[in-house]
């Protein structure tokens, strides 16, 4: 293997291999690896714009039996602190984010250990005989919960929770799908292969959606290629990832230690993400986790997308953008004229 033959690929735009990607993490100077990648997105979608979207994070409930390591968001039934909101609750959120003028919810919970699944369903169907917004939600880590307590494969449970009005899911909990690392960060959530069953079974009932890798724990260099490989198989069955969205672990606990992550190593890895990730259009920089400074940076490593502002996170910190405005400039500064893009990346 060397260095020559493998930038001969990407610039032919031939797909590399995960050994190959590997190899470009270890031996690629810096410079390269952000000219090849940016080669690549200009060719995809053209080198002159960058989006950003809007929508609002409505964690309906925070009381979760999953205890992940890192999570400092979750607690128990009747800690203090633990919440779960009525459906007048969650429609007034929903109310007070068109008034805004954003029309996109993401819905995301605590895997809560005995909310009926009616809670879902009529929730769902109460926000869309009320509201016209396009509702993104349920990690597939809450959906294998909600099928492991209603007792029934999860395929029927998609379709119950699409048909109530469900629009598009996040790719969320995956953090780095490689068996070894869940089993230290966190061992009672689903496994790889159940995360990949779930979102294979959305895709294929066509709620779209996004993928995601949160690195900086305990993983290997080697499984953060692991996590992209599983990705991109999967993005081959099934065309249903949108887009890809790399960020690095927040310090949230003291039980749990974060790698502290360099700004350049972060945009080595996500620039690797544009290369490897050849079957997935958009790659996404994390400005509200990884801050204005790298994204603007990130846009110049092969990123398209800021995602941010996004309203109410309860999850993680933010340190993006707070306004539409504000997400304009960051692009425009960045030298990209910012358009605005949905859920479904339409402009
Ligand atoms: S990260 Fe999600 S699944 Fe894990 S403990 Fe926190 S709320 Fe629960």
């Amino acid at each position: 293997m060397n260095l020559e033959e493998i930038y001969q690929k990407l610039d032919q735009d031939q797909r590399i291999s995960k050994a190959e990607a590997f190899f470009l993490y270890q031996k690629a100077d810096w410079l390269t690896l952000a000219q090849k990648a940016q080669a690549r997105r200009a060719q995809r979608l053209g080198a002159n714009w960058a989006s950003y979207t809007l929508f609002r994070v409505i964690n309906y409930t925070n009381i979760c039996n999953i205890d992940c390591s890192f999570c400092s968001f979750k607690r128990h039934e009747g800690e203090q602190g633990a919440y779960v909101m009525s459906q007048e609750e969650v429609l007034a959120k929903v109310k007070s984010t068109l008034e805004l003028g954003v029309g996109q919810i993401f819905l995301q919970g605590g895997v809560h250990p005995d909310l009926p699944f009616s809670y879902y369903t009529e929730l769902l169907r109460a926000i869309k005989a009320t509201y016209p917004v396009h509702i993104r939600g349920f990690s597939p880590v809450e959906i294998q919960y909600m099928a492991q307590l209603e007792g029934r494969p999860s395929l029927g449970i998609i379709q119950e929770l699409k048909a109530a009005g469900l629009d598009s899911v996040p790719g969320a909990g995956a953090e780095i799908l490689v068996e070894r690392v869940r089993q230290i960060l966190s061992p009672q959530k689903c496994t790889v292969e159940e995360w990949g069953q779930i979102l294979k079974e959305c895709h294929s009932l066509g709620l779209r959606g996004s993928a995601n890798l949160v690195f900086g724990s305990v993983e290997t260099k080697e499984e953060i290629f692991e996590h992209l490989d599983f990705i991109r198989r999967l993005q081959e069955d099934t065309g249903g990832f949108d887009s890809f969205i790399p960020w690095t672990f927040q310090p949230q606990t003291k039980a749990f230690e974060v790698q502290k992550v360099p700004p350049q190593e972060y945009l080595k890895i996500l620039a690797l993400c544009r290369l490897f990730l050849d079957n997935i259009e958009n790659i996404e920089v994390s400005v509200m986790v990884l801050g204005k400074e790298i994204g603007e940076l990130a846009l110049g490593m092969g990123a398209n997308d800021i995602s941010s502002p996004v309203i109410e996170e309860k999850v993680l910190r933010s340190y993006g953008t707070k306004s539409e405005n504000e997400a304009q400039l960051l692009i425009e500064d960045a030298g990209y004229q910012a358009r605005y893009r949905d859920f479904n990346y339409q402009s």
